[in-house]
């Protein structure tokens, strides 16, 4: 029986903001298995809205690098 891969590691690509006025770029990341208070979806597709627009210039607050795409399809 194969481990299920709500229990391991995964690998995504995510649109990632590095900082204010930084380029967003494409990457790989590594993202950590759901909590027990989580759990995992299978994302299809994502967009940038407004909000995200607003975090790449650092509101609320600075924190970078962040991943963008809150609103998706999964
Ligand atoms: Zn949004």
């Amino acid at each position: 029986m194969s481990k299920s891969s709500s229990s391991q590691v995964i690998t995504c690509k995510a649109a990632i903001c590095w900082g204010i006025g930084e380029p967003l770029k494409v990457e790989e990341i590594q993202v950590e298995p759901p909590k027990s208070f989580e759990i995992r979806v299978k994302m299809l597709l994502a967009s940038l809205c407004h909000t995200d627009i607003l975090c790449t210039k650092g509101f609320p607050a600075p924190l970078f690098p962040r991943v963008l795409g809150h609103e998706g399809v999964g």
